[in-house]
């Protein structure tokens, strides 16, 4: 596989990433899944069970007070059940019971002779006699209201009403309810009735508070309601041994009863919500049952994904390795490709001019001394290039040393500028030069500053395109002595400006010229041991300039 087919690379790498760590990682997930369900299955089994136990002797317990204290906050509609009916709560009145025979007379004159005014004297006479006189004080009101005389009606019903409440018409309605009705004082009569005041039956309750708000329903009501589902519904079981509680389930609630002496039962309902709702969660906390088995999948889940996060980070930056790898490995062959090209272009020359020389008879004799000068520059350059070379083989082994001196580069950067000065000419240049004759004290290696100097030359020779025109400056500014060399050319597009001092790096389909990106990356080798920086301004068409900044030595 060749070093830079990275696509390729990456395909493989994700294919056994997944192979060997998502896809077993995904399969462990399945089983702990599994594995978890089972456990969380049989422990739900198990403790339930133990729930059930528990909350049944709890209930038990409960149920025993409750029948004994006949209330208990756990229990709701106490009943009692005679010869299968519901005796209590009681469903209906029971039938009237006779008007005494004191009040034949009366009451003949009353209803059959249709004369209240001689009823009502008869009435009165058994009230001053003081025979049944809640009876005798209601048949003189019925009669007063008969007659019209609606005023001492009505304060005969009030009488009535707050003298005795408790007792009974003959249809067993208490008079507290029935008088009030009739004198008009119904204010609090609904909310007594509700409460549960007089122990009517539901029919009378029904009755009544229907009559007063027909659209209220209370609890007292639901009461009967029950009471009437129980008695067409229930059917306890046969063979009940006396003093034993016996549980049923009945809708929404649970009811417990026994049998009392006789064949008489009692007993009381339980709402299951309340069971389920309050209940279980305090014997579930008392017995320490927690269902953790969700929390424990949660972790494990938690986990694996970590694991594969972390995974999944490492073979990415593994990745981003191999791809840098990769491209430096692509970079260093294009590397020694174009060094040997740009070796081979002098030694050609120099060996082809050496050849000629040694035939005096192929060539003038004007001609030798400009041959002798092409040897000489072939051999400077191969010179450079190779120093060039060896200077980052010490770079890149961390053996480069530098030997600083404290001093001015003005004269340094003229000597380097003065012998390229010849070249550039040649070439063609027209070069613009500011240089003061002395600059700042810098601490500097002259080596490394001369190499610096003419890397900056190089390359704007190279890559002026068609332009002729290169400016170089000396100055000071900020704390700094700076060197700038300006050139004309292609320029440098903004995204490729901090690449370009990368080693190997050279803009892609850039002026196509010979080097091979090791150029900027030794000057800013070289800045960054001065302490120094290298910045670029560049626009591409119009040229670039390249400054390098020395800090002045502290004097
Ligand atoms: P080389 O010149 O040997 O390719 P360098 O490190 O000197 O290597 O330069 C890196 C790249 O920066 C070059 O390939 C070129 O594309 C770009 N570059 C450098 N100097 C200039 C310049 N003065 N004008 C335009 N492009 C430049």
């Amino acid at each position: 596989m060749r070093p830079w087919d990275v696509p390729r690379l990456y395909r493989r790498a994700i294919l056994i990433y997944v192979a060997t760590i998502v896809a077993p990682a995904c399969g462990l997930v399945w089983l702990g899944v599994q594995s978890f369900e089972r456990q969380r299955q049989a422990l739900a089994a198990l403790t339930a069970e133990k729930l059930a136990t528990e909350m049944e002797a709890v209930l038990r317990t409960a149920a025993e007070r409750a029948l004994v204290l006949h209330a208990h906050p756990v229990a709701k509609y106490f009943f009692t059940i005679e010869h299968g009916t519901v005796t209590r709560p009681p469903l209906y009145a029971p039938p009237p019971v006779p008007v005494p025979r004191e009040f034949s007379e009366a009451e003949r004159q009353e209803l059959d002779g249709n004369r209240p005014d001689l009823a009502l004297e008869g009435y009165r006479k058994l009230l001053a006699a003081h025979q049944h006189d809640s009876l005798a004080l209601s048949r003189v009101a019925r009669c007063l209201a008969k007659l019209g005389r609606q005023d001492e009606a009505r304060a005969a019903w009030r009488t009535l009403a707050q003298s005795y409440p408790d007792e009974r018409d003959p249809f067993h309605r208490p008079y507290g309810i029935v008088a009030a009705i009739e004198s008009g004082d119904t204010a609090d009569l609904y909310d007594q009735i509700a409460a549960g005041r007089w122990d009517l039956s539901a029919d009378q309750a029904e009755y009544f508070l229907a009559q007063l708000d027909p659209r209220r329903t209370t609890p007292y009501l639901e009461q009967f309601r029950f009471a009437r589902e129980l008695s067409e519904q229930f059917r306890p079981q046969s063979a009940l041994r006396e003093s034993e509680i016996y549980s049923y389930s009945f809708g929404a609630w649970r009811i417990f009863y026994r049998v009392d002496a006789g064949d008489a039962l009692s007993g009381f309902a339980v709402n299951q919500d309340w069971v389920n709702g309050n209940l279980k969660p305090q014997l579930q906390q008392a017995l320490g049952i927690s269902d953790t088995s969700g929390q424990d999948l949660r972790i494990y889940g938690g986990a694996i994904a970590l694991v594969l996060v972390i995974l999944s980070a490492g073979v990415a930056l593994l990745l981003r390795d191999i791809s840098r790898e990769a491209r430096t490995s692509r970079m260093r062959s294009d590397f020694v490709s174009s060094v040997s090209h740009e070796l081979k272009t002098p030694i050609t020359l120099i060996r082809l001019y050496s050849e000629t020389l040694l035939r005096p008879d192929a060539f003038r004799e004007q001609d030798r001394d400009g041959f002798y000068r092409i040897i000489m520059r072939e051999s400077e350059r191969l010179g450079r290039l190779v120093d060039r070379i060896l200077t980052f083989s010490r770079v890149e082994r961390g053996d480069q040393v530098y030997n600083f001196e404290e001093g001015d580069v003005a004269p340094v950067i003229a000597r380097v500028v003065d012998d390229y000065r010849e070249y550039l000419e040649r070439a063609g240049f027209r070069l613009e030069r500011t240089l003061p004759a002395s600059a700042p004290p810098v601490r500097f290696d002259p080596t490394a500053l001369s190499q610096a100097v003419v890397n900056l030359l190089d390359n704007a020779v190279k890559y002026s395109g068609e332009s002729r025109k290169i400016a170089v400056r000396l100055g000071a500014d900020n704390g700094c002595v700076t060197f700038e060399v300006e050139d004309h050319g292609l320029g440098i597009a903004a995204a490729e400006q901090e690449r370009i001092f990368g080693r190997f790096y050279r803009v892609p389909n850039g002026s196509g010229r010979g080097g091979y990106g090791l150029g900027l990356f030794l000057v800013r080798h070289i800045m960054d041991a001065h302490g120094g920086r290298i910045d670029v301004e560049s626009e591409p068409g119009r040229g670039s300039r390249f400054r390098l900044m020395f800090p002045r030595a502290v004097v």
